[in-house]
């Protein structure tokens, strides 16, 4: 068995700790967008394969057996190529995606919208200062946003200019409820913008928006592709290998000292 695991999430690490502790072979993959992003344990390899040919290509010159797919729920493309990809090498494949947040208890007070542009719609009529916290990818959305106060968080300095009234703050996760009231008060942040990204590392902001009263726009996740099977955790992920490889279902034990 040799795992292929498409990563770049908190769960994707997990994923790779697992793998390692049960000595599989396993290569986890960056698509190299951060400068300084967190390792993965075990062998990682950096930046896009050239699409699902490029894909295809490594799966089968690298003798991967097995495809995980634990890209972040919004990485709709990688996702495609995943699937398109695993049929054209003759390799299973399988998801890995955390829960998103539609299950948490204030889901029903925040505006769920179907995309970015809904997203501008619904914050330009819940308030005047937001905070925009769904991604360096997502800003191109918000340009128009030129007369207000934004509050942007991103991992990665931005290349271009923003508009003289945009606070850009550097940071990653995962963030505790504290910080997030911190920044929540201390920009007077009245609409929360964010992606449905499901997990623990980024949703404190959503218990500082509930504890402010801050509104809630969160943009719901794209559909789950039907060609591909979805598992929400690691134990599921390792007991699918376990049912289409052969690995164990224990973690291996260390050798003892000779
Ligand atoms: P995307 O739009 O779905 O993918 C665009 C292209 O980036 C892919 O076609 C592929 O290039 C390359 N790519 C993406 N993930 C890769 C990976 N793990 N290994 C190698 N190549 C990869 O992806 P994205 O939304 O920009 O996300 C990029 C990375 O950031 C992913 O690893 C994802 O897990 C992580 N991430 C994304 C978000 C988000 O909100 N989208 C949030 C947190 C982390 P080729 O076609 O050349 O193979």
């Amino acid at each position: 068995m040799r795992v292929l695991v498409l990563g770049g999430t908190a769960e994707a690490r997990a994923l790779a700790v697992a793998l390692q502790g049960r000595g599989v072979d396993f290569v986890s993959s960056l698509a190299g967008r951060v400068t300084r992003p967190r390792m993965p344990v075990g062998q990682v390899r950096i930046g896009g394969f050239g699409g699902v040919d490029g894909l295809a290509d490594t799966l089968r010159e690298g003798g991967f057996t097995h495809l995980i797919d634990a890209t972040h729920p919004f990485a709709t493309t990688m996702t495609a190529h995943a699937v398109a990809a695993a049929s054209l090498a003759g390799v299973p494949a399988l998801r890995l995606a955390r829960p998103g947040w539609a299950g948490r208890t204030d889901a029903d007070t925040w505006t769920w919208v179907p995309d970015l542009d809904a997203a501008r719609v619904a914050a330009e009529s819940l308030g005047s200062r937001p905070f925009l916290s769904s991604g360096r990818q997502t800003l191109p959305h918000f340009a128009g946003w030129i007369d207000r106060d934004v509050l942007v968080r991103v991992v990665e300095p931005l290349d271009g200019e923003v508009p003289p009234r945009w606070t850009v703050v550097l940071d990653r996760g995962p963030y505790c409820l504290d910080r997030e009231l911190d920044l929540l008060r201390g920009h007077r942040i009245d609409v929360l913008v964010t992606k449905d990204s499901g997990g623990a590392y980024t949703s404190a902001k959503l218990d500082a928006a509930a504890e402010l009263g801050v509104a809630v726009v969160v943009v719901a996740r794209p559909p789950a592709p039907r060609d591909l099977v979805t598992i929400d955790d690691v134990a599921g992920c390792l007991s699918w290998l376990a049912a289409t490889g052969g690995i164990g279902d224990e973690p291996r034990r260390p050798e003892p000292p000779r």
